[in-house]
């Protein structure tokens, strides 16, 4: 890649230029559309140029933009905290918002309170955050240091903690070799092994994502699992978070993704889909029963930035969860991601590089391998998964580039996790564009003679 790229106001040379975005497509400026059949990083939710939206911001500005955090609360941002906790399941404990403006300060967000949690309790030694080795969490020297993502870690090394890591729930990859349900959920007893070990005076939380994304090319675990981990943090007493930055606010067919396994986080983390893309926003929402001794003592969060609960996205992140609401959107993700599924599992037989589909509603992995047999990846060096993506980028379907399992040696992934407004029609264009990249790839990848399974 030419060096010069990366002090150049723009990236011209190397990407086009997005002008304008209408539904689930974006234009660029020589007039190609693209079906932004991921929502960028799984993060327009709804799509591009919703007039509803629009209309928020324009009249939130002409309101206000900024306050000062420590200061002011705004009414979006208090209307914001009383919606979400309206919204997470059950209604037993109350959750308070505390809101940043990325994924990665929202699980730096739920780390540091974790740890202060503790600490208000008279715990000091508690400051230790047990999460999986396909992970991410973001990109803060925090997040990096909760995150198992090789790529992303591998430079930073000398700087992160080193925090215990567990493997897994890759049924696709077992870490164990083993089959569900007779492995009796190993990876998840792997998490008491841990504390064990390290000793659960140590150890302030858990930390996971529902469903793994970037790290894993969604890995969605199997039953019981999630039940599991509850308990074994209950026992241990051991706060749990789960990272729903790429999972919430609808994406998955339930407003948050644990709703799937009925169990309720300690610290839930969001960002990405919460405001869909128009403004930067995220949150971290913490129980009641987390807040209670961090209120009675410090009596507040030990975190913030400047742009912390901005009214601007706080009146968004709200407008974006009422249109959904109002459109019926979570369950609509349900129901056009059974479809997708279908759909893609139907191209699926046709190519044998295509070695796994898996997901739930409209977030969607597909894992591609030289051996559908004996699952084997493609080799590091063909840089197989840029090559998907660019591929697909030049049919014009936009897809999100992941890791498939880190543990269990896996190779090329994407994600396909389109608007959850997406229409059926739209649905099977991007099957088609979706099936020509494929189609194009396998072909000369057999040329390449690289695939064991055919020929
Ligand atoms: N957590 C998860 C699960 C993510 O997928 C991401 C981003 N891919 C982050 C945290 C970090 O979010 P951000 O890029 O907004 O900082």
């Amino acid at each position: 890649m030419n060096q010069s790229y990366l002090i150049k106001p723009v990236m011209r040379d190397f990407y086009p230029t997005a002008m304008y975005g209408q539904g689930v497509f974006i234009y660029d400026k020589r007039g190609k559309k693209y079906l932004d059949g991921s929502s960028g990083a799984v993060t327009s939710s709804i799509g591009h140029a919703v007039p509803e939206i629009i209309e928020v911001i324009y009249e939130q500005a002409k309101k206000i933009s900024f306050v000062y955090r420590s200061q002011f609360t705004t009414e979006p941002a208090e209307k914001l905290a009383e919606k979400l906790n309206q919204l997470v399941f059950g209604e037993e404990d109350e959750y308070f918002s505390f809101f940043v403006n990325s994924g990665s300060e929202a699980t730096e967000t739920a780390l540091k309170i974790a740890i202060q949690y503790w600490q208000e309790k008279g715990n000091f030694r508690k400051n230790k955050v047990i999460s999986r080795w396909s992970s991410y969490h973001g990109i803060t020297m925090g997040a990096l240091s909760m995150s198992g993502h090789i790529g992303r870690r591998e430079r930073f090394v000398s700087l992160l903690e080193r925090l215990p890591t567990i493997s897994s729930p890759n049924c696709y990859r077992c870490p164990f070799n083993q089959k569900y349900p007779s492995c009796q959920l190993m990876c998840a007893n792997e998490l008491e092994t841990a504390i064990r070990r390290e000793g659960a005076d140590n150890i302030a939380a858990f930390i996971a994502e529902p469903i793994v994304g970037a790290a894993g090319g969604v890995i969605v675990p199997p039953e019981g699992y999630y039940q599991m981990v509850r308990e074994i943090c209950n026992d241990h007493d051991i706060l749990f978070i789960a990272d729903e930055v790429m999972t919430g606010i609808g994406r998955t067919g339930k407003m948050f993704a644990m709703e799937h396994w009925g169990v309720k986080p300690d610290i839930i983390a969001l960002g990405k889909g919460m405001s869909a893309g128009y403004t930067p926003m995220a949150a971290t929402l913490a129980s009641g029963k987390v807040m209670k001794p961090i209120l009675a003592g410090s009596a507040s969060v030990m975190s913030g930035h400047t742009y912390s609960a901005n009214p601007q996205s706080a009146a968004v992140a709200l407008a974006v969860i009422n249109y959904i609401e109002k459109n019926d959107l979570v369950q609509k993700s349900e129901v056009s991601g059974n479809y997708l599924m279908n759909l893609l599992k139907e191209v699926a037989v046709k190519y044998p590089i295509i070695g796994d589909i898996r997901g739930k509603g409209l977030m969607i992995g597909v894992e591609f391998v030289s051996n559908i047999l004996t699952k084997h990846p493609f080799q590091k060096e063909l840089s197989l998964t840029s090559k998907l993506v660019e591929t697909a980028r030049d049919k014009g379907l936009l897809i999100y580039p992941a890791t498939a399992g880190i543990e269990g040696g896996g190779g090329d992934a994407v994600i396909i996790a389109p608007p959850i407004n997406i229409t059926k029609q739209e649905v099977d264009l991007l099957v088609n564009l979706f099936e020509k990249m494929v189609d194009e790839i396998q072909e000369d990848l057999s040329v390449q003679g690289v695939v064991d399974s055919i020929g």
